[in-house]
């Protein structure tokens, strides 16, 4: 990677950073596709004076992960009615105007649920059952729905769990329940099956015969145990990485204008998690 006068700066805004595999997955494009661009991590615990710092020293975007996602929205030029509607950003695009440099927020964690889920699947009018009501489960809801799905929350705590649903206009569920539920695609959007609790799931295997697809967003490890009893159970399965994966895609096509490089980015987030 050549850095020089004209280098475009992009990187990460969040607290703590340093775990991150964005910087991985967006350099290995920008190198691929041979754009003088470079991506790093911007540890940032007051959020305000961070975007402040972006405008100053010249940024051309950046990805906002937790916990400013929802506390940039007020700082911004301009927001996407979409991230509005999710109440979370993650993406930011610099503008140039005839006044002066703007930052665009948007949001392409449901797009990249959205697009790890139809690499398999079309989602109109299909059922899906979506475990947790954080804020994953909030964005890859809102995705569904915007896809024309129909969408079924089921999760631990019922006022966090309700207040969601009725955000979504959908229907909730405790999980007590959640082996009584039947849908095409299930999601879970917990962090349950995560190293190091690799063998906790939160619905019995047999329950799992009734969906075609079963997505998975944890992606240490790689096969959960959710995936590994989905496919056993003759489930079509979706890891975590194809989400982290294609909402970085939606960010690289946004700052760049071009098609990304998906397979190398894919690559580089398997190479950087140890799973190749
Ligand atoms: P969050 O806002 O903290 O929400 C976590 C959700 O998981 C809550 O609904 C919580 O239940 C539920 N949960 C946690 N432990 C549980 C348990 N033992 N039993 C039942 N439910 C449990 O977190 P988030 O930002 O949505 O992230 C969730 C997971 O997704 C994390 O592991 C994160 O690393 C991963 N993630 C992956 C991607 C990707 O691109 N693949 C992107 C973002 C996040 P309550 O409602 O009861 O609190």
């Amino acid at each position: 990677m050549r850095i020089d006068g004209s280098t475009k700066v992009y990187g990460i805004i969040g607290n703590p950073v340093s775990h991150s595999k964005s910087p991985v997955m967006h350099n290995s494009g920008f190198v691929a596709l041979g754009e003088n661009r470079v991506y790093i991590p911007l540890p940032v615990s007051d959020v305000e004076a961070g975007l402040t710092g972006m405008r100053g020293l010249g940024l051309w975007g950046a990805s906002v992960t937790i916990p400013h996602k929802e506390a940039v929205i007020s700082l911004l030029d301009k927001v996407d009615p979409v991230a509005l509607r999710i109440g979370a950003v993650n993406t930011i695009n610099v503008i140039e105007t005839s006044e002066g440099r703007k930052l665009h927020g948007s949001n392409t964690d449901w797009l990249g649920s959205n697009r790890a889920l139809a690499e398999k699947t079309d989602l109109a009018a299909k059922k899906v059952v979506v475990l947790g009501a954080g804020g994953s489960a909030r964005a890859i809801g809102f995705g569904l729905l915007e896809a024309g799905a129909e969408v079924v929350l089921c999760s631990r705590t019922e006022q966090r769990g309700r207040a969601l649903a009725a955000d979504l206009g959908c229907i909730w569920y405790s999980l007590d329940h959640v082996d009584n539920l039947s849908g095409d695609i299930l999601v879970n959007a917990t962090s349950v099956g995560m190293q190091p609790h690799v063998d906790k799931t939160l619905i019995t295997k047999n329950s799992l015969a009734c969906y075609t697809v079963v997505m998975d967003i944890v992606y240490a490890p790689l096969a959960t145990r959710l995936l590994q009893e989905a496919a056993a159970m003759g489930c079509i399965t979706v890891n975590g990485l194809e989400m982290l994966l294609y909402q970085g895609v939606a960010q690289f096509e946004l700052w760049t204008g071009k098609e990304a490089p998906v397979d190398v980015m894919r690559r580089a987030l398997l190479e950087a998690t140890g799973n190749l």
